[in-house]
Formats: structure tokens, sequence, C-alpha cells
């Protein structure tokens, strides 16, 4: 199969990851429950995938590093906690589902959000947005890094910077950054990041990230059993416990760790410079194809690209590749609010998107087999 599906998880992993995962599955207790061997074997897991998350994402302390189910479960986590009822939550116009979704069950407590103009591919545009939106009644900032329809990399050390100025919290949504563009503490100080460990970090489903500041304290959704304190029946307040409550996922711990390790010894400067190649390569077969109009924008986009057809339903191609064994999205990609931006509501677009192991022939027979069902 050819697989161009990556932005919604990476199919093809590093073979540390698998062989983490299954080593894990025959070796771990339950981490920080007990101090056997086996449980002392995950808890180890546990420590290192959080080590490994500091030096990809320059943090000093892996406390503050959560591992969460997903990257709408470090979102929710985030945003559940620091918006406020009666003050209003800012948001790009290119936000997934995992970020609206929760915006939109807080309206019913008294919060309000504002989705703001921020055109494709126009990171000026995008940034003054945020800079005249920033009032006093703002009491949140939620903006994603890449866009997962579109690959449009928003301008987010300005937004995070200009979030610092003003002392309003900010979540990013890094689900299509992490592991692709640098995603730096350094250049993001203060904000809280959320990302999935199954994408560009090649690790297992059932992973993410929630990455906390130190000045900055979130409440968890559960309440449970942490391995610690268990005297007390409230939750510990120390991190990371204080948002992890019940046995967590250890073995995919274990391999975020082996999918992390990769990422760092590959380079996301190579990454990127691999995807971008690729999407260059892409859009140059698109360009000369006709009946299909591609949204290329090369100094701000990453490895996914989204398409629409002249005289095609983009869900009709998307199954005539699939006949052709090669794997693609079409549709909104569960994120409307980035198509009402773009103008490609209701129908949304065919996306292809590319990781470290896409290679420059599976592009081009992707593009052969568009040209073929096309005709
Ligand atoms: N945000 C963005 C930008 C995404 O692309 C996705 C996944 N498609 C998510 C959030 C949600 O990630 P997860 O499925 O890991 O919860």
């Amino acid at each position: 199969m050819i697989y161009l599906d990556n932005a919604a998880t990476t199919m093809r992993k590093p073979s540390g990851v698998t062989r983490a995962v299954r080593d894990a599955s025959r070796d771990f207790g339950g981490p920080g429950r007990g101090s056997h061997a086996a449980a002392m074997r995950a808890a180890d897991a546990m420590y290192a995938c959080r080590e490994a998350a500091c030096e990809l994402f320059g943090i000093q302390t892996p406390e503050s590093v959560i591992l969460t189910m997903n990257a709408t479960h470090a979102l929710n986590i985030a945003i559940k906690s620091l918006a406020r009822p009666g003050k209003k939550v800012l948001v790009s116009g290119f936000e997934h589902n995992a970020v609206m979704r929760p915006l939109r069950a807080l309206e019913a407590k008294g919060v309000k959000h504002e989705t703001l103009d921020t055109p494709l591919f126009d990171p000026g545009k995008t940034y003054t947005a945020f800079e005249n939106a920033l009032t006093g009644d703002v009491c949140l900032v939620v903006c994603t890094h890449v866009s997962n329809v579109f690959g449009y990399i928003l301008p987010i050390e300005k937004i995070a910077g200009l979030c610092r100025s003003k002392g309003i919290p900010l979540v990013i949504d890094a689900a299509q950054s992490a592991g692709v563009l640098p995603v730096k503490e350094n250049h993001l100080r203060g904000a809280v990041l959320c990302m999935p460990g199954h994408k560009a970090l090649y690790g297992p489903q059932g992973t993410g990230l929630l990455i906390v500041p130190e000045n900055i304290r979130l409440t968890s959704l559960t309440e449970g059993g942490t391995g610690s304190n268990s005297l007390s029946l409230d939750m510990p307040p120390d991190m990371p416990d204080a948002l992890e409550a019940g046995t967590p996922n250890a073995w995919g711990a274990a391999g975020l760790y082996e999918g992390m390790k990769f990422v760092m010894d590959a380079g996301t400067e190579e990454i990127a410079r691999r995807e971008r190649g690729l999407l260059s390569l892409c859009a140059g077969y698109l360009y000369d194809m006709s009946g299909v109009r591609c949204m290329y924008a090369p100094d701000c986009q990453t490895g996914v690209i989204s398409m629409v057809f002249d005289n095609n339903d983009a869900e009709d191609v998307a199954s005539g590749l699939n006949e052709k064994g090669i794997a693609v999205r079409a549709g909104l990609q569960c994120a409307p609010v980035a198509h009402k931006t773009a103008g490609t509501l209701p129908y949304g677009t065919l996306r292809a998107s590319f990781s470290y192991f896409t290679t420059p022939g599976e592009i081009k027979k992707f593009a052969e087999a568009l040209k073929g069902i096309l005709r």
C-alpha cells in the first residue's frame, strides 16, 4: 500500500517502536504500582519517555510531561482547566474539532469563544488577527501550530510572544508539528503543548503528550489511583501524578520513547527537509494535471497538501485511489473550521500527507493514479 494519510496517524513505524511495544507487553507490570521488578520496568519506561520528550522539546523537568491517550485528551485537560466562565477563548481559523468540540461543550458553562479571521497561508494577517483580538476579556488563546488540512504553518512563536507579553495563557495544538518542525520550549516559553504520540513522533496509537509549564496548574479530567499518596482521597498535587489517574499506557510510552529517539536521530530539520521535497514534487505533478487545484505555499507549509477537483467529488477520487492501493483522506478531516476559513466547505478536499518514510516514487505513483482517475 502507498500510505499518504500520515496526518491522521503514521502507519509505518521505526522497527524499534514495534519491538519496544512487543517487549513491554511481555515484561511490564503496573508503573508506580509496587516496587517489584516488573512494576519498576514499566515505571522506568514511563520516565525514559518523559526524559526523551524533555530532550526533544527543550524542557528541564520530566515531571512536567504528562502521558495522555492522544492529542484530544491533552487538549481537553488544558482547555477545560484554563477557560473561565464569562470570559472568552480566542482560536485560529484552522482548529481541529479536538479544540472546537471542547469549546462548544464549555458554552454551557458560560465560556465564550471567538474564531479569528486568519487567512490561509498568510502568517502576517494571522498574527495581526490575534494582536487585534487580545483584549481584556480573553482568558485563553488556543492555536494550532500546523493545519491538519492544509499543512499551513501558523506564526506560533510570534503568537506565543504576544500571549506572554499580555500574560494570557496559550495552549498550542502541536498535533501536526511535533516531530516535523522545531517545537522548542525556549521559543514557545510559557505555552502548554498538546500533541499525539502516534503521528510524527512515530509512537503507538493510544499515546499523547501534554507538556505543562511550571507556573500553570491544570486539573485532571478524571480522578483515581496514582500509586502515590494512597491514604488521601484527593488527587496528589504533584506532577505528573496530579494529571495521570489510573494505570497509564506504559506499553505505549515504551514505544513512544523509541519513536522520539528516532526523530532525534534523524533530526527534525532533516525530516522537514525531506517532507518539503516531497511536497514540492507532489505540487509539481498536480500543477501539470488538468481538473485539479492544489493549495500550495512552500514558504509556510509542511508535508500536507490539500486539493479540490473541477468535475469530481473528493470522496469518489479517494475511493478510486483506494482501489489502486493508495491511502489518502477526503472530506473535512475533522476540521470544518479550517475548511470554512479556506472556502472549501461543504465538500472539503482530498488530502495527501507524507512522513519520513514516504518516497518520491510513491508520490509519482500517486500522481499517475490520480491522473488516470481524473481522465
Ligand atoms: N489536532 C490536530 C491538528 C489534528 O490533526 C489531530 C488529529 N487529526 C488532533 C488534534 C487530534 O489528535 P488525536 O487523534 O491524537 O486526539
